[in-house]
């Protein structure tokens, strides 16, 4: 915000970091400023024309590029629509909710894109500030995208800002980087994700201490947990390990009959769910206890399980419950996984 007001803001940035982080949030931030007719110290005014058509994502001076089927007659603008609500209710969405929303199973953005865009951009701007162009998922362009852009990106007309926005800049030619002042964007921690969570939505701050726990300080996968019923993770694990402990065999036929019922998210979720809580039991078993981040009814499972394992097999049970996971996003059967895996585990939970 300071580099705008002194005029020494890049013609061209690159806004990069994790996945779930705020880079497309602080990317939309950024446009809306720059517009702003009544720009404060450090924020827009979120009063004036522009900012109340950036919150409405219908600013007619910015463009919104965004992975698409590719092909001419599927460009940004056909999902204009989606994109809208995409922003206003998952700013924090990743590429594959995106694609799942406008149903389409591959995206990338093709060279019409950028063919448009040049034409678009030899216009004058309809409200005399600034043309912004926000290209979400940078990492998306078709090298032959990219290579078209690099011309306006290294001379744009003027009053003309680029905005990329990638969670890869791996995958990015070196010439679009190269071209770019680059803003790194730090993970949220799990402070700012508790108070979100709790601050949005309506849930009790155990419920958010459990998901931010889970979702490794990324705060779509926060939301996504708590969307898809986590709660009954707990107890189904806690659950899973008292049978396996004592290897009632019957028992855990009839668990992984039940299992094969949830879904292929549920189930990776559950196996994603066991290796946190191993991932805590070898903190606890290591005497960091003051490291453990479990609350209520996990904590106490942990206590009381840290007391019965084998601590030798930790490591490799860690394994086996990414490798469980691994399968499922394979397509593996969810009923043979769970039972192989139940087995093995009735060995290596013994003393
Ligand atoms: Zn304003």
């Amino acid at each position: 915000m300071k580099a705008v007001e002194k005029n020494h803001f890049a013609h061209a940035q690159l806004i990069h970091g994790h996945e779930g982080n705020g880079n497309l949030a602080i990317a939309l931030a950024l446009a809306t400023y720059l517009n702003c007719q009544n720009r404060q110290a450090t924020d827009s005014c979120g009063a004036c024309s522009s900012c109340v058509k950036m919150s409405k994502v219908a600013h007619p001076d910015v463009k919104y590029i965004y992975p698409t089927a590719g092909g001419k007659k599927v460009l940004s603008a056909n999902f204009i629509e989606q994109w809208r609500d995409f922003v206003q209710t998952k700013p924090f969405g990743n590429l594959s909710d995106w694609l799942e929303a406008i149903d389409v199973k591959q995206g990338n953005i093709p060279v019409e894109e950028a063919r448009l865009l040049i034409q678009d951009l030899s216009m004058k701007s309809y409200e005399g500030g600034y043309k912004i162009v926000l290209i979400w998922q940078a990492e998306s362009l078709h090298t032959a995208t990219a290579n078209a852009l690099l011309k306006v990106l290294e001379e744009p007309p003027e009053q003309t800002i680029f905005l990329l926005v990638t969670n890869s800049t791996e995958q990015l030619l070196t010439t679009i980087i190269s071209r770019t002042q680059r803003v790194w964007i730090p993970d949220f921690t799990d402070e700012d994700i508790e108070n979100y969570l709790v601050d949005k939505l309506t849930v009790t701050t155990e419920r958010a201490k459990q998901a931010t726990f889970l979702s490794q300080n990324n705060l779509r996968n926060a939301l996504h947990i708590l969307e898809s019923d986590t709660p009954e993770n707990h107890q189904l694990f806690a659950e899973w390990m008292r049978k396996c402990y004592s290897a009632q065999l019957d028992e855990l036929v009839l668990m992984s009959n039940e299992f094969d019922k949830k879904t292929k998210e549920q189930h990776k979720n559950f196996f994603e769910y066991g290796i946190s809580i191993f991932r805590e039991l070898f903190l606890y078993a290591k005497g960091n206890e003051d490291l453990v981040r479990l609350v209520g009814d996990e904590l106490i499972f942990v206590q009381r399980f840290s007391k019965a394992l084998n601590f030798r097999n930790l490591e490799k049970i860690t394994t086996l419950l990414g490798d469980a996971s691994y399968h499922i996003a394979r397509n593996g059967r969810a009923k043979i996984i769970f039972l192989d895996l139940s087995l093995t585990l009735a060995g290596l939970l013994k003393k």
